[in-house]
């Protein structure tokens, strides 16, 4: 927490605002499209998974639609498919940004044109912080004219030429869950690009209520809107998104010192200048053939020994067991990735005694 979180708490409280409206929650919504620019048009929800699943019946997705997803991924990126019963089919990753691979996209794509099942949508991730390759799938997007919902979940503070995280999809989606870059306890957001998209999120968000004295309903509505409560929280922690950023920043920069003289091991990096990645997640990838049987367990098993917790990345969504049956185009990057990588700790509030523990840990292991 930044230290004004319950200054805005405690005014929701002072004006009986205890309710999914109110100050906090326009207030949060204002300081994100701020943040964010380029005509945004923000709103606050109660988690990701909500934004993910208006944003695709936004984008018009229904009953035995295919949608194409990143399937190196986390499941709430493809959940929401299956809510609306709709198909997921699963993409592979490229090797540089560990996101959407566009060759394997637009392969999956003639191929499902060709079986006359266009697809309606695509998931696109950044994946822990880390932006897709923009200017490869957008021109997809465009040359098949199909709408990207993009997920941001973490990265919010992330740029791709200058321009935020969040603001490239025809939908973009932010989570403010406890584990992001900054939280509201639970929370999310859905971007979009024009005020009318944005007011039809809200009206989904908030039961579909038609525009009479009583309640009056023409659709199927949701209750998807964030507590004033929670917004409160979210306001406190745009004020220190930048420093959460930057600490997370210098978090990548500390394991890329510690592994520079360690044969065989990579740690995430920006693919190139015109990427700027939050670092919400730093990532490292041991090779399999570094000699001496190190490898990413091993490095898990022994760091759980110190008491510190590091975790493998995301098992690719066509590995898992609840999606065993939808198809999947591409090769086997996200499943090596899956296979060779750990998730080091990386929160906003390492100290210096942590990081003494991390890098004795590390050395001994690799020692
Ligand atoms: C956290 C996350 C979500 C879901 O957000 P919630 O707010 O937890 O529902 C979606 N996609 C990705 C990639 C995430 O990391």
């Amino acid at each position: 927490m930044g230290g004004t979180e319950q200054d805005y708490i405690k005014e929701a409280f002072n004006g009986n605002w205890i309710a999914p409206l109110g100050p906090n929650v326009s207030g949060f919504e204002a300081d994100i499209e701020i943040y964010l620019g380029n005509n945004t048009y923000v709103a606050a929800l109660s988690s990701g998974t909500a934004a993910i699943h208006l944003g695709l019946i936004l984008l018009g997705v229904k009953r035995d639609d295919e949608v194409l997803c990143q399937s190196f991924t986390f499941s709430a990126s493809a959940n929401p498919i299956v809510y609306l019963g709709a198909i997921p089919v699963f993409v592979d990753s490229e090797p540089d940004s560990w996101n959407l691979c566009p060759n394997a996209l637009e392969h999956a794509i003639k191929s499902r044109i060709a079986a006359g099942k266009k697809p309606k949508a695509i998931i696109a991730v950044h994946l822990y912080g880390m932006p897709y390759k923009v200017r490869e799938i957008t021109q997809l997007s465009i040359k098949y004219n199909i709408p990207v919902l993009e997920d941001s979940a973490e990265a919010l503070g992330s740029s791709y030429n200058g321009r935020p995280c969040g603001t490239f999809g025809d939908i973009g989606v932010l989570s403010f869950n406890g584990n992001k870059i900054i939280t509201t306890s639970a929370g999310g957001a859905l971007i979009a690009n024009s005020k009318s998209l944005r007011d039809k999120a809200v009206y989904l968000s908030t039961q579909a209520r038609d525009d009479a004295p009583h309640y009056q309903h023409s659709e199927i509505g949701y209750n998807y809107r964030m507590s004033n409560i929670c917004a409160g929280i979210g306001r406190g922690q745009m004020i220190v998104l930048e420093k959460h950023v930057a600490l997370r920043r210098a978090v990548n920069t500390f394991y890329k010192d510690i592994f520079r003289n360690v044969n065989g091991v990579s740690v995430s990096a920006e693919f190139d200048s015109t990427c700027h990645s939050n670092f919400w997640l730093t990532t490292i990838i041991i090779e399999g053939n570094n000699g001496g049987g190190k490898d990413a367990e091993g490095l898990r098993v022994a760091l759980l020994n110190d008491n510190i917790e590091s975790r493998p990345l995301w098992k690719p969504m066509h590995l898992q067991p609840a999606f065993k049956d939808c198809l999947y185009y591409g090769g086997s990057v996200s499943e090596d990735l899956f296979k060779r990588g750990l998730c080091l700790p990386s929160g906003s509030n390492l100290t210096d005694d942590d990081k003494k523990r991390i890098y004795a840990a590390i050395s001994t292991y690799f020692n």
